[in-house]
C-alpha cells in the first residue's frame, strides 16, 4: 500500500481525498497557489507546498510543478481528484514516468475518453446504445447537412474536445447547421484548441443518468447503481440524487450489466462513470468521465462504501474484493451543489465568510472546506461545498435536505442555498417528475416572475407619488 500520497486538487475535494487517507493510515501531501495558503486543505494536512500563483493555469494545471511537489514530498502516488488534470492522459504519463503512482485509470483510457469521438466509437463497438449521430468527425458544410437530412431535426452539433457543458450547438434546420456548423468549429478552436465537431440528434426531454463503476487491475468490474442528475442549468448538474425516481431495480440491472460488459472488455480499471441520456425507456451513451465525480458521495452513501478509498487500493494493485452481488443499495440520497454565486443571476460571489454553520444531524453529510474567516478566491470554480443527505425513502430524503438547507448559514456571500430551497419545494421535484429542461424553464418562470412584480411595485410607487 502506499504510504503517502500528494493530492493534486484543492477545495472540498482535496479534503475528501484527505479523509480518505488519513482513515486508511497513509500520509498526504496538499499543494495550493498563493491564492489558497489559508484553505482547510492544506492546514489539515500532513505536509503541503505552494505550486504557483493564483491562476490555475500556473499552479493547480503545472505538471511540472505538482510532479515536482510529489518527488520533494517522497510522495508514491498522485490523486487527481476532479477537474484540473484528472483527466489529462500526458500528466498521468509523466506521474508514471517518474515512478509514481496515478490513481485513476490507465492513460490510454483518459486518452480514449478524453476525445468525445472516439469514446463513443469506443462504447459502440463495446455494447454501449449510443445516441444517433455522425459517425466520427464532420469534416465540411455539405457533409453536415447531409447527416442532419438523415438523423433529423433537431440537431446537436458538439466539439469533440468540449467538456463542462460547452462546446454545443442545437441546429433547428438546414440553415442552422450550415450556421452552427461554422461557428462551433471556430469556437471550439478558440476554446480548446480543436476545431473538430460531431453530430447528435438532440433529444427533446430526456433524464441525464449516469452509471458508476469500479474496476481493478484484475479484470473484475462492478457497477454502483445510477445517479440522476437531470437537474441542470446550462449543461452543468446542481443536484443529484439516486435511485432515478425514473428507474425500476430491473433497469437498473440491464444497464448495469451492459456497462460492466463494455467496462471488462476495454479492460478499465479504477473509479468511472458512464453518462447517459434516458428518453422514452431508451438509454443514450453521450460520455465517459474517467475519474471520481462530483456527484459520488450520494452513491457511498446507499452502498456504504468509500469510492476513494476503493480507488487508492485498486491504484495499489489491490484486488477489489467484492463482488456485483455483494453491492447493495440503501435507501435514497441525495446532493445540493453548494456555489458562491446570486441565486437569481447567477454572477460569481467570492469574497470574504464572516459567519459559518454547517448542517448537521443523522444522515446528513457535508463536504467543504469552508469556515469562517476563509477567504473564498475569485480564481477558481464556484463549488464551495456539497451538503449530501440520505433517507429510507425519497420522501424523507426531500424533508431532510430542506431541513439541512434550512439549517445551514454561510455569511459574507451569496450562495445557490435559497434556489435550492425553492427547488425542492415544487411539487414536480417533490414528485421525482422532471428532465434536463426543467431546471431552466423553472429559472426563467422565477426571473419572469421577479420582473413582473417589480414593475408593479414601480407602478404603484408612481401611483403613490400622484396621489
Ligand atoms: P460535457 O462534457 O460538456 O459535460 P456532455 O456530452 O456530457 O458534455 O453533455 C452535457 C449535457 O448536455 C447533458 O447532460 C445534456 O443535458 C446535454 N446534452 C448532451 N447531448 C445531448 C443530446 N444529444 N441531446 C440533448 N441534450 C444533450
Amino acid at each position: 500500500m502506499f504510504e503517502k500520497i500528494l493530492i493534486a486538487n484543492r477545495g472540498e475535494i482535496a479534503l475528501r481525498i484527505q479523509r480518505a487517507c488519513r482513515e486508511m493510515g497513509i500520509k498526504s501531501v496538499a499543494v495550493h497557489s498563493t491564492a489558497d495558503s489559508e484553505a482547510m486543505h492544506v492546514r489539515l494536512a500532513d505536509e503541503s507546498v505552494c505550486i504557483g500563483p493564483p491562476s490555475a493555469r500556473e499552479s493547480y494545471l503545472n505538471k511540472a510543478a505538482v510532479i515536482s511537489a510529489a518527488t520533494i514530498t517522497h510522495a508514491d502516488a498522485i490523486h487527481p481528484g476532479y477537474g484540473f488534470l484528472s483527466e489529462n492522459a500526458e500528466f498521468a504519463e509523466m506521474v508514471a514516468d517518474h515512478g509514481i503512482a496515478f490513481i485513476g485509470p490507465d492513460p490510454k483510457h483518459l486518452r480514449t475518453m478524453g476525445d468525445k469521438v472516439t469514446a463513443k466509437k469506443t462504447a459502440k463497438e463495446a455494447g454501449i446504445p449510443c445516441v444517433p449521430g455522425s459517425d466520427g468527425a464532420v469534416e465540411s458544410v455539405d457533409m453536415a447537412v447531409e447527416i442532419a437530412d438523415s438523423i433529423g431535426y433537431p440537431v446537436l452539433i458538439k466539439a469533440t474536445a468540449g467538456g463542462g457543458g460547452r462546446g454545443m450547438k442545437v441546429a433547428k434546420s438546414r440553415d442552422e447547421v450550415r450556421e452552427a456548423f461554422m461557428t462551433a468549429g471556430t469556437e471550439a478552436k478558440a476554446a480548446f484548441g480543436n476545431g473538430e465537431v460531431y453530430m447528435e440528434k438532440y433529444l427533446g426531454r430526456p433524464r441525464h443518468i449516469e452509471i458508476q463503476v469500479l474496476g481493478d487491475k484484475h479484470g473484475n468490474v462492478v457497477h454502483l447503481g445510477e445517479r440522476d442528475c437531470s437537474l441542470q442549468r446550462r449543461h452543468q448538474k446542481i443536484f443529484e440524487e439516486t435511485p432515478s425516481p425514473a428507474l425500476n431495480a430491473g433497469q437498473r440491472d440491464e444497464i448495469g450489466e451492459i456497462v460492466c460488459k463494455a467496462m471488462r472488455k476495454i479492460g478499465y480499471d479504477n473509479a468511472g462513470t458512464v453518462e447517459f441520456l434516458y428518453e422514452d425507456g431508451k438509454f443514450y451513451f453521450i460520455e465517459m468521465n474517467t475519474r471520481l465525480q462530483v456527484e459520488h458521495p450520494v452513491t457511498e452513501m446507499v452502498t456504504g462504501l468509500d469510492l476513494v478509498r476503493e480507488q487508492i487500493r485498486v491504484a495499489a494493485g489491490l484486488e477489489l474484493g467484492f463482488s456485483q452481488k455483494d453491492v447493495t443499495f440503501e435507501g435514497c440520497s441525495m446532493e445540493c451543489r453548494i456555489n458562491a454565486e446570486n441565486p437569481r443571476t447567477f454572477a460569481p460571489s467570492p469574497g470574504l465568510i464572516t459567519g459559518y454553520h454547517a448542517p448537521g444531524g443523522r444522515r446528513v453529510r457535508v463536504d467543504s472546506g469552508l469556515f469562517s474567516g476563509f477567504k473564498i478566491p475569485p480564481n477558481y470554480d464556484s463549488l464551495i461545498a456539497k451538503l449530501i443527505v440520505q433517507g429510507s425513502t425519497r420522501q424523507e430524503c426531500v424533508m431532510r435536505m430542506r431541513r439541512a438547507l434550512h439549517e445551514y448559514v454561510i455569511d459574507g456571500i451569496e450562495t445557490s442555498i435559497p434556489l435550492h430551497m425553492a427547488v425542492l419545494n415544487e411539487p414536480a421535484i417533490m414528485d421525482g417528475n422532471y428532465d434536463i429542461r426543467w431546471l431552466e424553464e423553472f429559472i426563467d418562470r422565477q426571473q419572469k416572475q421577479a420582473a413582473a412584480e417589480e414593475k408593479l411595485a414601480k407602478n404603484e410607487e408612481k401611483l403613490a407619488k400622484k396621489k
